[in-house]
This record gives C-alpha cells, structure tokens and sequence, in this order.
C-alpha cells in the first residue's frame, strides 16, 4: 500500500485543481518561502480528519477554502482527494487471514466503542462542531479480515479517500466516493501510521518537536510504529468492559442483598399466606354449609312455588278461554256496531236528500208565488189600459161618426160643385 496521488481543489492556495503524483521515486516539492509548500503537508493532514484549525494554521476551518486573490474571487469550496494504490501483498492469499485476524476484525470492525488510536495520548484536538462525526455514513466496504490480504481494509486496488468543506460550513468524507464518517477514516488507517497526528506525516517543526517531547509522548509514536496501538486499544477496551464488569458486579451484588431482604419479607408473607389458606379452609367450609342450609330452604320454597305455579297456570288458562269468549263476542258486537253505523249514515244521508228535496220546494213555492204575484199585478195593468182603450174606442166612434157626417157634407158639396162645373163647362 503507498500514496500515489494528492489531488487538491480550491483548498488553501490551489485554487485549481492540482494534482501530486508520487511515483516510485522520490517525489520533493522545492519553492521559495511562502509559495505553498506546507499547504500541501495541511492538505494530507487535513483530508485525514485534522480537527484543529490551529494545527492547519487558521483560525477557524473555513480558512482553509481558498480566500480569493487580487485577480480571482474566492471559492465555495475546498476538496482533497488522497490515493492509495492497495494491492493485494506479495504471498498472501485471501486465506492467509488468520483466526486471530479474524477475530481482531470481529473485535474492531464489529465493535461498538472503537476509540480513536492512542486516544489516551494525544491531546484533544479543537473540534470543529460541523464535521459529520455522528451522521451516519454509507456502507463504505471497510472490512478487517481483508488487512492480512492488503494493506488497507477495503477489498478494492485503489482507495480514494476524499474531504470537503463548503463555505456554508457543512464538510463531508468520502471513501472511494462513498459517503463515510471521521470513525471510518480513523478505521481505515489504524494502524498503518497514517493519521493526521500520526508518525507519517513529519513536517516543519515536528523533528524539534519529537526530539523535545516527553517520553510518554515519544511512546504514542513508537507504540504506533511498532504496531502495537491496536492491542493498546484492546487493552483499553478490555480495562472498559472490565470496569463495566465490575459496575454489573456491584449491581449484582446490590440486588442480591435486595433479593434476599425481599427473599425474608416474602418468608413472612409466605406464612401470613399459609394461615390465611388454613382460615380460608375453614371459611370455605362454613360457607359451604350455610350454602347447603340456603339451598335446603330455597328448594323447599322452590317446591311450593311450583305447586302454586300450577295453580296460577289453571287459572291462566281458564282466563285465557274467557277472554276468548269475550273476544269473539266483542267482535259480534263490533261487527253489530259496523251494520248499525253504516245504517246510521244511510238514514242521515236520506235525510239529507230529504232536506234538500224540501228546501228546494220551498224555494220553487216562494217563485210561484212571485209568478202569480206579477201575474196578478199584469192583470190589474191590462184592465187598466182595456178601460183606457174602451173610452178611446168610444171616443174615435164619435170622432168616426162625425167625421163620416163631415165627409158626407164634403160629398154634397163637392157634387154640387161638379154640377156647378160641368153647367159651366156645357
Ligand atoms: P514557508 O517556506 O514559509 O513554510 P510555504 O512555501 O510552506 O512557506 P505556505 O505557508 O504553505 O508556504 O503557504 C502560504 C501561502 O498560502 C501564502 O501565500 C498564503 O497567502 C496562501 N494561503 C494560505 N491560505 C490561503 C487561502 N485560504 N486562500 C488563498 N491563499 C492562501
């Protein structure tokens, strides 16, 4: 397993994509004072889970996004890709992974409470709260039992392993373009030496830094060098699980002594109990006997009422036959009220007819009688005018008779006139 290649983008002074391909020779990176350099050593500590903004020489993490320049505007975002050529060793095949590999991979991989490597050691980093520690991460295909075959726990010939920050503070880790957490960077590398604090990385000021540190110090780096953190981690777990042991322990210890403080009062209730069964007993069999008195005098009445019930239900029956007698004759006389209603309504309706009969009588009597009142009336107004007409009758014969004497007066004297006339005429 080696670093073949450092990509980096928009992080720090690479404001472009950039990238260091480290071949098999010695790869240097040589520039004047304030060209970059270190920039590159932050990068690799910074996409292996560098949490301390002061260790990457900043004041907060955002710093590490490229600022701008004067010709260029700053950039959203930072990204660096680390890649690992991860082939499968020399010699080893897939079943050379031991028992004991396999079962430190159960208790790596498999473990709840994996602590950081050397966690003990080293000083805590400033944390920066918006890193995805706690967000779930993808199944990134990290896989102890595959650590005897390569050199990297993943089953893959190359391994990406990527950070981004964006300006908007939230970040991401990336292994082989699979989201991922800071935990499974830190399980990646365990004990290879890679790390951000790890011995791998010695830059500027860190060869002073290791010949003037404490001897404890030194150990955390020779520890990890000799590989030996991982059982040093073993160790702590194991010293966990022991105090949690011993915390179950004390527990047990206290709910035994209350079980058996509870163990004595139950004794106690136990014979209470056995008293209360014993009076119970007896109880039972006072209340049986008085049940079986009770039961003796309510079938007694039980008997008598049954022989009255007989008797209830003779006269019930012979109840029963009289109001059918007095059902049918009450329909009898129902039937006898229906003829007599309908007879009844016939008369009234006769007597309605009648009714009209005479009113309309009545009133062709009262016009009769207006009939021969106006009669009567027409009679004395004829007689009237026969009067009048007979005295008229009367004096048109005299007018007759003394017009027919005027006319023979007229006659005469017109014969008398012609005789006059034709003398003359003769
Ligand atoms: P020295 O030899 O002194 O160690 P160096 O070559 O290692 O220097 P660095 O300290 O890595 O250089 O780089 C410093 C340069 O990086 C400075 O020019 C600084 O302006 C630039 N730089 C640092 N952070 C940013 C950023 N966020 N955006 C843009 N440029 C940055």
């Amino acid at each position: 397993m080696r670093l073949a290649k450092l990509t980096l983008l928009g992080f720090k002074s690479f404001a472009d994509k950039t990238e260091f391909t480290f071949d098999r020779a010695i790869t240097g990176v040589v520039g004047p004072n304030g060209c970059g350099k270190s920039n590159v050593v932050d990068a690799i500590k910074w996409v292996l889970g560098e949490r301390s903004s002061k260790a990457l020489r900043g004041t907060e993490m955002l710093d590490v996004i490229f600022a701008g320049s004067a010709g260029r505007k700053p950039m959203g975002m930072a990204s660096v890709v680390l890649t690992f050529e991860n082939p499968v060793e020399a010699g080893v095949a897939v079943s050379a992974v031991t028992a004991a590999e396999e079962a430190e991979a159960g208790a790596n991989g498999g473990g709840e409470e994996v602590a950081p490597e050397t966690a003990a050691a080293v000083p805590e980093p400033i944390a920066d709260s918006r890193l995805p520690d706690a967000e779930p991460s993808e199944d990134v295909g990290i896989n102890m039992a595959v650590r005897g075959k390569r050199g990297l726990p993943i089953d893959t010939d190359t391994v990406e392993v990527e950070r981004r920050l964006y300006r908007d503070g939230t970040s991401e880790y990336l292994i082989n373009s699979r989201k991922a957490r800071l935990k499974d960077i830190r399980d990646l590398f365990l004990d290879t030496g890679i790390g951000a604090d790890a011995y791998s990385i010695i830059e500027q000021g860190k060869v002073d830094a290791m010949l003037l540190a404490s001897p404890m110090e030194r150990r955390v780096v020779f520890e990890e060098a000799a590989g030996v953190a991982k059982y040093r981690q073993r160790r702590l777990e194991a010293e966990r699980k022991l105090d949690r042991t011993e915390t179950n322990l004390t527990l047990a210890r206290e709910q035994l002594e209350s079980t058996e403080r509870r163990l004595r009062i139950v004794k106690g209730q136990a014979a209470k109990a056995k008293q209360f069964k014993a009076l119970d007993g007896e109880l039972r069999a006072v209340k049986m006997t008085l049940a079986c008195e009770q039961f003796d005098e309510l079938h007694q009445r039980l008997m008598g009422l049954t022989s009255r019930l007989a008797e209830l239900d003779g006269e019930r029956h012979a109840a029963a036959a009289q109001l059918t007698a007095i059902e049918t004759a009450k329909q009898e006389a129902e039937l006898t009220r229906h003829e007599a209603a309908d007879e009844l309504r016939r008369v009234e309706s006769q007597l309605q007819n009648a009714r009209h009969e005479e009113q309309a009588a009545q009133q062709r009597s009262r016009s009769a009688q207006q009939s021969a009142e106006s009669v009567k009336r027409a009679m004395e107004n004829d007689a009237a005018q026969l009067e009048q007409l007979t005295q008229r009758v009367e004096q048109l014969a005299v007018a007759q008779r003394d017009a027919a004497e005027q006319i023979a007066g007229l006659s005469e004297a017109l014969q008398s006139a012609e005789r006059g006339l034709e003398q003359a005429g003769a």
